[in-house]
Parts: C-alpha cells; structure tokens; sequence
C-alpha cells in the first residue's frame, strides 16, 4: 500500500489488519519517494505486491488547491504514473486507485454518476488535482484495456476522521471547523468564521466507511466497473454543518460566513447505486463520525501540545 500514513492509508491498514491481512507492504513518503521513478521500480521490484492500494497523493482543501497549483498536478500525475506503471511492469495485476469527487463536473447534475466524467468543465479552484485525478483514472483504464489488467478506480466523496490534516492553511472544511470551533470555545471568543456564503452543498464520509468499502471492491470476485463511486448518499449545505460542529464542540458563540472567500463547487453528492448493488452502505451518521473526530482530535491536541492556530 502506497500512503499508509495519510487519513485514507492508515484507515485503509485499520481495516485490513482488523479482517486478518498479516502480509501487508507498507510505504510512505519516509521511506519511498513515490515521483522518483527509478526508486518505486526498486521498491516494487524488492518486494513484489500482489495488489497495490494506491492511496498517496498530493492532497488539501480549497485554499492549498489555489495556493499550490503546480505541486498538485505535478506530485499526482508523477505518483500515479510512476506506481500504475511500475507497477504493471512488474506484473501487478490488481490495484485500487483513490481518485475523488472532484473529478466530475462543476455543474454535473446530482446526484453525481461514474458516467458524468469528462462530461463538461472542471471546479477553477482545484481543477489541477483533478485533472492529475482523471489521468490516474485514465491510466487504469488504458491498462485495463491494452493488457487485462484489474485497476479500479474509486471515487471517494469528502472524507473526515481521525488522522486528518488540522491546518488551517491547508485542511478541509470539516477538520478546520472542528479546530477553529475547539479554539474559539478555549479562548472564550465569541465569534468563528466560516468561508464562503454556507450554501455550497458537500457529502461527507466517515473514512473507516471508505476503507471498509475498498475492502469490499478488493474482495469482490469481480467488480463490473472501472469505476465506483463511494459516498454517505446524502449531503448538507456548510452552514448546517458549521451548526452541527459548533453544536459538537459546544461551542455557543456566533457563527459569521466570510462571503470573501471562495465557495468552490456548488454542490457535490454522488450517485452510490454501484456500492449499494453490491451489498455496501456506510454505518457512521455524520454527527457519530465527527463527534469520533473531534475526540481523536482532543487527544491527538493534549499528546503533542500544538500551536495555536493563526487566526482567519
Ligand atoms: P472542496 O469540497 O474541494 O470545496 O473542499 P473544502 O473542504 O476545502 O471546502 C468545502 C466548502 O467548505 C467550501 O465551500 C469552503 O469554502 C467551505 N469552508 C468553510 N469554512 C472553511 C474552512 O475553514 N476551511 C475550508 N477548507 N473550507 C471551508
């Protein structure tokens, strides 16, 4: 597995470790540099994977997507290029790539199918992660189709959970409204601020349901897709969530949208009838998978001691 120290990687190793797989390959970018191709062909060629979970990517919310352009497409088009190919190369048969929801359309209608990809014009504000997305997608299929392979791609909707990236520059929404409620609570201020207008609609998921769903796809006799949508079914506008973090944290103060910064997609929920029709569906209600995250939070907070966050 590429990436088990990301919050998809070490939910993925959860769920794997907890179904009994001992023979787990694991690397992260310590100890393998996954756009340095000579050293993922070493890598490969040293320890022979059966399957590859390809879940390291180059990855952040609204902010570091329009901050760092160039490092989003560049880094992804390298990892993937690089693992799909080596990997086939050395004669990886099957191998799950993590694409995501921002590969469809701004304005594909909704719910989102597989088929709405490559249908009209991308979201501005992270249109280079998902065009080095849609390569990846493209690449499994190509080899799909050229040598028989089995790479499927999977499209996670936004994910939350333990082990996410708390930084305000650079998270998404969940995990920064978890840590700005947390501190305006602590320092007793009276005022948090939300980006955008609080209308844009997002699906959110419980990463330990995305792991448990790419356990399903690996296991699956066959999967007749090259690509599955993974989503919560439903979704809830920004303000209704700042309400219910707020509502978590027991925070009491004012929640003021900061219409200044960017909303990005309008709307985004995926049409999950692939993963129904195989049996799937995810078990965390948003408000359980966040009251989770922010206990994982609290502690991860207390074990090391962080610096407050810059104010926004
Ligand atoms: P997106 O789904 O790719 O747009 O990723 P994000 O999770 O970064 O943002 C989702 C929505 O939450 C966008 O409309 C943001 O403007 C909004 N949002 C509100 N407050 C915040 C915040 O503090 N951080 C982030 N990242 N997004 C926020």
């Amino acid at each position: 597995m590429a990436g088990h120290g990301g919050l998809v990687g070490s939910a993925l190793v959860r769920r794997l470790e907890k179904g009994g797989y001992t023979d787990l390959l694991l690397t992260d970018r310590q100890d393998l540099d996954l756009a340095d191709g000579s050293a993922v062909r070493a890598w490969l060629g040293r320890h022979r994977p059966e399957v590859i979970l390809l879940a390291a990517a180059r990855v952040g919310g609204i902010l570091a997507n329009s901050r760092y352009p160039a490092d989003f497409i560049a880094e992804n088009l390298a990892i993937e290029l690089n693992v799909i190919r080596m990997g086939h190369a050395l004669g990886v048969r099957s191998l799950l790539f993590m694409g995501s929801s921002c590969v469809y359309p701004r304005l594909a209608p909704q719910p989102i199918k597989e088929e709405h990809l490559l249908t009209g014009s991308l979201e501005p504000t992270n249109e280079p992660y998902a065009i080095a997305k849609i390569a990846g997608i493209k690449l499994c299929q190509a080899f799909n189709r050229q040598h028989g392979t089995r790479y499927l791609s999977v499209m996670p909707t936004n994910l939350y959970g333990p082990g996410d990236d708390f930084d305000l520059e650079t998270s998404h929404v969940v995990p920064a409204l978890l840590r700005k409620f947390h501190e305006a609570k602590a320092e007793g201020r009276d005022e948090v601020v939300v980006w955008g207008s609080g209308r844009p609609r997002r699906e959110f998921l419980h990463v330990d349901d995305l792991a448990d769903a790419c356990v399903v796809l690996m296991e699956a006799d066959t999967v007749p897709w090259e690509i599955v949508n993974v989503g919560y079914g439903e979704d809830v506008n920004i303000a209704e969530l700042a309400q219910l973090i707020g509502e978590v944290v027991g925070y009491k103060g004012r929640i003021v949208q900061d219409e200044n910064l960017p909303d990005g997609t309008p709307q985004k929920l995926l049409d999950v009838t692939r993963m129904r029709q195989l049996g799937w569906q995810p078990r965390t209600s948003l408000r359980a998978g966040i009251e989770q995250t922010y206990r994982d939070y609290v502690l991860q907070r207390s074990s090391r001691s962080e610096q407050p966050a810059a104010r926004c």
